[in-house]
């Protein structure tokens, strides 16, 4: 059964995403680091001991439809209430509407473990607070004292309304429609799939956000607006009124999170209500919806690659536990008498430990993330503004690309009893699966990466950025610590490597030749991965974290830069002369 890390994820906030300097600095406000470590043992013990136990169950019965309502699975609304009334919901919000105010970083961190407890629950109260994000940032007065409190203090949940049948990653051809009223309100009429939490039963009212096109707006991007769409209207005095029309047509099944309902959502189709339209209310301007979510997409995808941790994580939990007690073969050296645990043969080994540098690499390039995020206000604004940018393509594709290739090696390592359900291992993994799709696929993060991260300050962020790198492999090499083996060299090889290929994307894209720079965009994005990987278990091998784990930290660094991130050559090698044979072999696909 998953146990939080809670003392890991201590030292990767602190002493290498940058949270202790950001306290010291006085960048947190009022937070202390005893707050901080009482906060991550809370959500800790909430989802080791409440999340964690519910998974399987809402694995096995899934989110049903009866009768057009959702059922959720047994016990899942009680956790829920537990999870609002323990003021989970709230972490982030702003004080004004019953929020805390707390950083990202911490709330990355919470996310992590609630998702690594069931990643199927988590989804829900995520996108709630991506939802109260969007609101607070760009809803009216009236929307915001209507419907914040209840949301931020956890009463009401929020769905986010993008995708149509026609139109995923290019939102561009949406065709939900709005229609303005004399009132000020508008009606929407269409169809959206795929909307997570779109219907269930865990609160009275769902507040969807919804995108729509206004009769006379632009084609593409720029005619899309956001509307706030309740499933019941609500009175001046907060009550609940007639029922929108809005209502969920069916849910999806799904090769995983099967406790989280997927539904089709059906706008203004006349079930509802006195005239056929949904009611809605506008967030922002008109045609200006792409925006506002784009305000919120940031960390909507940061959020997305804390799943792939929280599943690597767990994976790995669980891979060792049973790698201890299943015993086959002997391995070599083995001395104890009858069949050795598989934890001792090397390959058991090697897949083990790939699996701790991906979560480790992952964890950190994620808190990175969530640290340059708080730290965009102030002086150095910009700065961190194009930090969290350029690291939030890779954070989303790195965790999540890492959660599906650790829980696969955690079924592997449970051998046949991982293929089957009994273990929770299958389950990881089929739960894995669907975060390098959603929330922008990996591909159009990778394409995001290349075309508008790396020309940031005409690349002067990322040349800075990779000379900031360089010097953790500075003071490795100067650490000169035998235990740290070759990861000095090793890292300045593959930050060389991230190097090179950078600045050949830079000067192909300066030359406008897009579609090379692309055919090498998702290997640039991996190869970017890893170099941080090796670079950020290298800054935690060299921190103090005075829990006497400095020996196991240079270890795990030492395989990492030894085993893993010497990859960054042929991928480097991939971006740079890749190009000119994707193309040429196009005509095999017909
Ligand atoms: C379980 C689940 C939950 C979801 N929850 C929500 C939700 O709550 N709200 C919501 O609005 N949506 C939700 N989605 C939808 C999800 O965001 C989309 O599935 C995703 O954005 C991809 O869109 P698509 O499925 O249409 O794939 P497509 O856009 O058709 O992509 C198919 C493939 O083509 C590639 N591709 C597409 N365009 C390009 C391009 N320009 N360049 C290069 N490659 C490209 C993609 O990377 C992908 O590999 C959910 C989906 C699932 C399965």
């Amino acid at each position: 059964m998953y146990k939080a890390p809670v003392e890991e994820i201590a030292f990767t906030l602190k002493h290498v995403a940058g949270l202790s300097p950001a306290l010291e600095g006085g960048h947190l406000g009022d937070l202390t680091d005893d707050l901080v470590d009482a906060i991550l043992s809370e959500a800790g013990r909430f989802a080791t001991e409440e999340v964690a136990p519910l998974a399987e169950i809402g694995d096995r019965q899934g989110a049903r439809l009866v009768d057009g309502a959702v059922k959720m699975p047994d016990g899942w609304p009680a956790l829920y209430k537990a999870w609002a009334e323990g003021g989970w919901n709230s972490l982030t919000a702003a004080p004004d509407f019953g929020g805390q105010g707390l950083p990202h970083m911490l709330h990355v961190a919470a996310l992590e473990m609630w998702n690594s407890g069931s990643m199927a629950f988590a989804i829900g109260p995520t996108l709630t607070i991506g939802a109260i994000e969007a609101l607070t940032t760009h809803g009216s007065g009236h929307l915001k004292t209507t419907y914040l409190p209840k949301m931020v203090s956890g009463e009401w949940m929020g769905s986010m309304n993008l995708t149509e049948p026609h139109a995923g990653s290019d939102l561009g051809v949406m065709k939900t429609r709005a229609e303005r009223r004399d009132d000020g309100t508008y009606r929407l009429f269409g169809q959206k799939i795929f909307i997570t939490y779109g219907e269930h039963d865990f609160t009275d009212n769902i507040v969807h956000l919804v995108l729509a096109r206004l009769p006379d707006a632009p084609a593409g991007t720029r005619g899309i607006s956001l509307f706030l769409v309740p499933k019941f209207l609500v009175a001046a005095d907060g009550s609940l009124g007639p029922r929108n029309d809005a209502h969920c047509h069916s849910i999806e099944h799904k090769l995983g999170i099967h406790g989280s309902p997927t539904c089709t959502m059906i706008y203004g189709d006349g079930r509802f209500g006195d005239e056929p339209g949904a009611i809605g209310w506008l967030v922002g301007e008109e045609n200006r919806g792409l925006a506002c979510m784009f305000t919120m997409m940031n960390n909507a995808r940061l959020a997305v690659g804390m799943q792939g941790v929280a599943i690597a994580e767990a994976a790995t939990q669980k891979a060792i536990a049973y790698a201890r007690e299943r015993t086959q073969g002997k391995a070599p050296g083995w001395q104890g008498s009858g069949m050795s645990p598989i934890i001792e043969h090397p390959d058991v080994v090697r897949m083990l430990l790939t699996m701790k540098v991906l979560t480790q690499g992952a964890r950190a390039i994620t808190y990175a993330c969530a640290h340059a995020v708080d730290m965009a206000h102030g002086e150095a604004a910009k700065h961190w503004a194009e930090r969290a940018s350029l690291l939030t393509p890779i954070a989303k594709s790195f965790a999540t690309d890492a959660g599906v290739d650790v829980a696969s090696l955690g079924v592997q390592v449970h051998g046949g009893m991982g293929f089957i359900e009994e273990t929770g291992a299958a389950r990881l993994y089929r739960d894995a699966r669907i975060a390098p799709i959603y929330e922008g696929t990996n591909g159009i993060q990778a394409i995001d990466l290349v075309m508008r991260k790396l020309p940031l300050s005409d690349g002067g962020h990322v040349r800075g950025f990779i000379a900031e790198l360089r010097g953790i492999a500075a003071r490795a090499r100067a650490a000169n610590a035998p235990e740290l083996g070759e990861t000095g060299d090793r890292l300045e090889a593959s930050i060389a490597d991230l190097e090179t290929a950078t600045e050949w994307l830079l000067a192909t894209l300066a030359e406008g030749r897009q579609a090379e720079a692309l055919a090498g965009a998702t290997p640039y994005q991996r190869l970017f991965g890893l170099v941080l990987t090796g670079a950020y278990l290298a800054k935690g091998a060299l921190a103090d974290g005075g829990d006497g784990r400095n020996g196991e930290r240079a270890a795990l660094c030492r395989f990492a830069a030894e085993n893993i991130i010497g990859e960054t050559a042929a991928l480097r090698d991939r971006v740079t002369s890749g190009a000119a044979s994707l193309a040429a072999a196009r005509t095999v696909l017909g």
